[in-house]
């Protein structure tokens, strides 16, 4: 038994894993050479883990206690101490470290601190992270004129007329706008020419919206706008400015006589329609405004 208890005693130096324990006054009673190496205790102290905080905080060793009153800080961290019977919480050291440290609370009060280091851990979740964000901007953007795509921008259609049928939101506005004689672009300026035109276009178009307003390219040189709470008037204020800087551009430098214009259609969304029956109406009023000679809006109430 003395020999177990002596072998126990000596992997609790030797293991990278931190353990303490705390008695009722949340003073260290016991403490391994990890858990001391952690928080820059002596061998022989046993100080209370207030002054553990304080000593690490002035020191700036230990852990890493990001606040601007940390006495406020301490008396939120005191409060949730120790107060159930098992928790996990991570800790940021100034070395570098991530830890894992678990409590585990006897019903006399005594605690057990174990910590592991999840460093390797949190890099794998933080490369995974970045790859998923990488993954998901990649399936959301346009790649030739790096805005929102059709997959996107429909999304975001659903979603609001959802939430309008849930009352959730108030009504919102569309608009497909889609460039003039853009066949005669290409046929004039080669594929090349006609794509630059496109990403002149989406320039214009990101400099005019509001931020939560939604555009993305939903086909070949068409492009929807989602406005969010927005009533006809501002809808039709916003298109109205893209078309007027769409009129003022010069896409090539060489052909400062070169402009181009674009057609666009608005309608609003009426509570129960859903989102196609909506994106069919702005359809239907861009090819009034086609029909009405180009270079212009329309929009539709009903
Ligand atoms: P309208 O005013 O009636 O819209 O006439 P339009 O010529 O703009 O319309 P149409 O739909 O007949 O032609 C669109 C052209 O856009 C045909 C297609 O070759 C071209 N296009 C589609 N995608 C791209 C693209 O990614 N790059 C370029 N350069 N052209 C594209
Ligand atoms: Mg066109
Ligand atoms: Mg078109």
């Amino acid at each position: 038994m003395d020999s177990l208890l002596e072998r126990v005693s000596a992997l609790q130096d030797f293991t990278p894993v931190l353990i303490a324990l705390y008695d009722t006054e949340d003073r260290v009673r016991y403490a391994n050479r990890a858990f001391r190496e952690a928080f820059h205790l002596s061998e022989d102290s046993f100080p209370t883990w207030v002054d553990i905080i304080r000593m690490n905080h002035r020191d700036r060793v230990g852990l890493i206690i990001n606040t601007k009153d940390f006495e406020a800080w301490l008396l939120s961290a005191q409060s949730r101490r120790g107060k159930q019977p098992f928790r996990g919480l991570e800790l940021d050291m100034h070395d570098g470290r991530w830890i894992w440290m678990t409590e585990t609370v006897e019903t006399d009060g005594w605690m057990l601190c174990v910590g592991s280091d999840i460093t390797a851990l949190r890099q794998n979740q933080r490369s995974l992270r970045q790859d998923r964000d990488l993954a998901m901007r990649a399936a959301q953007t346009d790649e030739l004129t790096g805005t929102s795509n059709r997959r996107f921008v429909f999304a975001k259609l659903a979603c609001h007329a959802e939430a309008v049928d849930k009352e959730m939101e108030t009504p919102f506005g569309i608009c497909i706008i889609d460039i003039d004689l853009f066949k005669g672009i290409n046929d004039r300026f080669g594929h090349r020419g006609g794509d630059a035109v496109l990403r002149d276009f989406v320039k214009l178009a990101h400099s005019t919206i509001r931020r939560p307003d939604y555009f993305g390219r939903i086909g070949g040189e068409e492009f929807m706008l989602v406005m969010p709470r927005t009533g006809l008037d501002e809808c039709v204020s916003i298109v109205r400015r893209i078309l007027e800087k769409v009129a003022e551009t010069r896409p090539f430098a060489d052909y400062p006589d070169f402009s181009y214009s674009c057609s666009a259609g608005v309608a609003l969304y009426k509570a129960g329609e859903g989102a196609n029956e909506l994106y069919h109406r702005a359809d239907r009023a861009l090819y009034l405004a086609k029909q009405n000679g180009r270079a212009r809006l329309e929009s539709v109430v009903e």
